[in-house]
């Protein structure tokens, strides 16, 4: 099988009702619904692939950019989004479908064509709503029940003591037997959203109060176009700190890596800067000893996306997985599988054992 031809490339939009609502951190709207936009790539040798996680609103004028391409010649294909994202949307669901094409073709998962560094990966509950800190403590203890070795919390800049009790209650909790990672999510705004981040000097505060409760991560303190601000708060406070996750460009991150203003490199691989952009400074990152674990928080197919990349370069020490219930839950996050994903008894979410993504549709929507 030489060329396996791009015969259509379909979308389909989904919806699930949220009720009661599911209130993100980052989003001053309660959220009523869930959308999720599902891709088919479709080939001449009956192979589908499969993909999600962004809008992929306005595709449907770039499609036949593709159609008729071998779907194989996934770096052309590449190059081809990247110039699409000049003029119009980020549409990295296409790529990921590609390499469901291409897994399915040599029936090896995606994580193997990344290198197949690792098979599972510890999976972070990633927490989703600003809880008040007896609430916050007693979901430490049912996530460390649950098996999770790792959790992330948020903090509103607005409610920062608030915040800062939060992390103090779950780590009161669970003591030295869970990593804690905290949010600040400072680094981009939700459209429509025009509040400024917060300064370095507040930051580095933010920064000094949170390494006293040994916080393994502090995302997002800064907008990453603020070197100097990110660099004084790797090294007046010792936070290793994280970023990167919706970054519109791969020289974004390059600069980044070379003014070393990072510890954790987490571009999402859906929603950022694509798979094969996101293993370059995923190989960099690490082979200068920084850490690379992607942002997830889309749905279930882009949760296995970034986890086949992480999983195939080598990346960690925890991916993400957005969880919290009851107001996030598998189900919801995962309304499109016929199975929600699911953590291992040892706290790990594992590659399927299946060619491709190993993403299975719910019937309904397949
Ligand atoms: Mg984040």
């Amino acid at each position: 099988m030489s060329r396996v031809e791009i015969t259509n490339i379909r979308l389909k939009r989904i919806e699930t009702k949220l009720d009661p609502p599911f209130h993100a951190a980052w989003d001053p709207v309660p959220r009523r619904s869930f959308e999720a936009t599902l891709v088919f790539v479709d080939t001449d040798e009956g192979i589908t692939g499969v993909a999600s996680g962004d809008t992929m609103s306005g595709f449907e004028e770039y499609e036949h950019l593709f159609v008729g391409k071998d779907s194989l010649r996934i770096s052309r294909h590449v190059r081809t989004l990247e110039t699409i994202a000049l003029h119009a949307g980020k549409f990295w669901p296409v790529e990921a479908a590609l390499w469901d094409i291409l897994g399915k073709v040599a029936g090896q998962s995606v994580a193997t064509l990344f290198g197949g560094s690792e098979e599972k990966i510890p999976a972070y509950a990633s927490c989703g709503e600003l809880k008040p800190p007896e609430e916050r403590a007693e979901s430490a203890l049912a996530l460390r029940e649950e098996g999770f070795r790792a959790m992330k919390i948020r903090i509103a800049p607005n409610r920062l003591e608030e915040g800062i009790k939060t992390v103090e209650a779950a780590r009161g909790a669970v003591g030295d037997t869970m990593e804690i990672m905290v949010d600040l999510n400072e680094a981009w705004r939700m459209a429509g959203d025009t509040s400024r981040s917060i300064d370095p000097k507040a930051a580095r505060d933010i920064a000094e109060r949170l390494e006293e409760l040994d916080v393994f991560w502090l995302e997002e303190p800064l907008p990453l176009t603020d070197i100097e601000g990110l660099r004084s708060i790797r090294a007046g406070s010792g936070m290793r700190v994280a970023g990167g996750e919706m970054s519109r460009t791969t020289s974004e991150l390059f600069a980044c890596l070379e003014a070393d203003t990072l510890d954790v490199y987490q571009p999402d691989v859906l929603v950022s800067i694509g798979m094969t952009r996101s293993r370059t400074i995923a190989e960099l990152a690490l082979a200068k000893n920084r850490l690379f674990t992607p942002h997830t928080w889309t749905n279930g197919v882009g949760v296995l996306a970034n986890l086949h990349v992480t999983a195939g370069v080598g990346g960690g020490p925890f991916i993400e997985f957005p969880y919290d219930p009851p107001g996030w839950t598998p189900e919801r996050r995962d309304f499109m599988l016929a199975e929600p994903l699911k953590i291992d008894d040892e706290g790990c979410l594992a590659i399927p054992g299946l060619p491709g993504l190993g993403a299975i549709l719910d019937e309904k929507y397949s």
